[in-house]
C-alpha cells in the first residue's frame, strides 16, 4: 500500500500506539488502514460417486485442475459465496451440506473455508473462469494436475472419509516449505 484511501497522502508502516504490530499508517491524517487476511470459500460438488472439477482458465496455476472456490465477497455468508462460485466457475447449481474443512494458508494470507455440496442434476458447462469441468470418479481424479495443496487435500479427505462412509471437518493448517519449491507441509488439528 502506497497510499491513504482516506486522503490521498503516502503511508508509512510504523507500530500505531497500543499496537504490535506494523501496519500503514496515513502521513497526514493518520488512519491505520488494516490488511487482514482474506476468506476463500468453495465445495465439493458431489453427483453420486463422482465430484465436479474445474480446469482453470486464468492465473495462478492456469490450466490445473480444481474444486469451485474463490473469495467471499462483502454482504455474502460463506455458504452463499461456496454455492455462486460453483455457478460462476462450472455453471452448476448446488445444494450445500455440511462444512468439510477449514484451512489457514498464512503464508498467503488466506484462510479456506470448504463445504460438502449436492448438485441438483448433472448438468454443468465451463464458466469464465473455467476451460473445462468434468464429474470425476476417485480412480479419474488428475492428482498429477490439482491447482492447489489445499484442493489436493481436501480431495484426499473426500474419498478417505467416502471409503470410511463417515464424513468428518477436517481443520488445520497448510504452509509452503521455505527454499523447497513447490512443497507443502500439512498439519491437521489434533494430529
Ligand atoms: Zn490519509
Amino acid at each position: 500500500m502506497k497510499y491513504c484511501s482516506q486522503c490521498g497522502s503516502t503511508v508509512d508502516l510504523q507500530v500505531p500506539a497500543g499496537d504490535n504490530m506494523p501496519r500503514h499508517v496515513c502521513s497526514r491524517c493518520g488512519e491505520i488502514h488494516y490488511i487482514n487476511p482474506k476468506v476463500v470459500v468453495g465445495c465439493v460438488p458431489q453427483w453420486r460417486d463422482q465430484v465436479l472439477l474445474c480446469r482453470r482458465a486464468i492465473e495462478p496455476r492456469y490450466g490445473l485442475w480444481t474444486l469451485p472456490a474463490g473469495f467471499l465477497e462483502r454482504d455474502e455468508t460463506t455458504i452463499e459465496g461456496a454455492a455462486r462460485e460453483t455457478l460462476e466457475e462450472a455453471c452448476a447449481r448446488v445444494a450445500i451440506k455440511d462444512l468439510y474443512a477449514l484451512y489457514n494458508l498464512p503464508h498467503i494470507n488466506q484462510v479456506y473455508v470448504m463445504f460438502l455440496a449436492e448438485l441438483a442434476a448433472p448438468e454443468f458447462s465451463p464458466g469464465p473462469e473455467s476451460l473445462d469441468v468434468r464429474l470425476c470418479r476417485e480412480d479419474e481424479i488428475p492428482w498429477e494436475q490439482i491447482a492447489f495443496p489445499v484442493v489436493e487435500q481436501t480431495l484426499r479427505d473426500y474419498f478417505e472419509d467416502r471409503r470410511r462412509g463417515r464424513f468428518q471437518v477436517r481443520t488445520g493448517d497448510i504452509r509452503r516449505l521455505p527454499g523447497q519449491g513447490r512443497a507443502f507441509e500439512v498439519r491437521l488439528l489434533g494430529q
